[in-house]
């Protein structure tokens, strides 16, 4: 089940809401190529993630995965 896509609520530098959709495996491997950026539809802005914000993903993986 590690493929099954979620969506997380991520808020860009400018306060946008954007949604984001990945898969486990996707998420982790992104993240391990150093290539994680965000994108916001609404500025055009692109930012990395925050720290907490690999946190919430992960537990938000965790929840699902339990
Ligand atoms: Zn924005």
């Amino acid at each position: 089940m590690s493929d099954h896509q979620m969506d997380f609520e991520i808020v860009c530098p400018n306060d946008h809401d954007q949604t984001v959709t990945f898969s486990r495996d996707e998420f982790e491997e992104v993240l391990k190529s150093g290539a994680l950026v965000f994108h916001c539809n609404t500025c055009d802005t692109n930012w990395a993630p925050t720290h907490e914000d690999i946190a919430k993903i992960r537990t938000q993986f965790a929840k699902e995965s339990s």
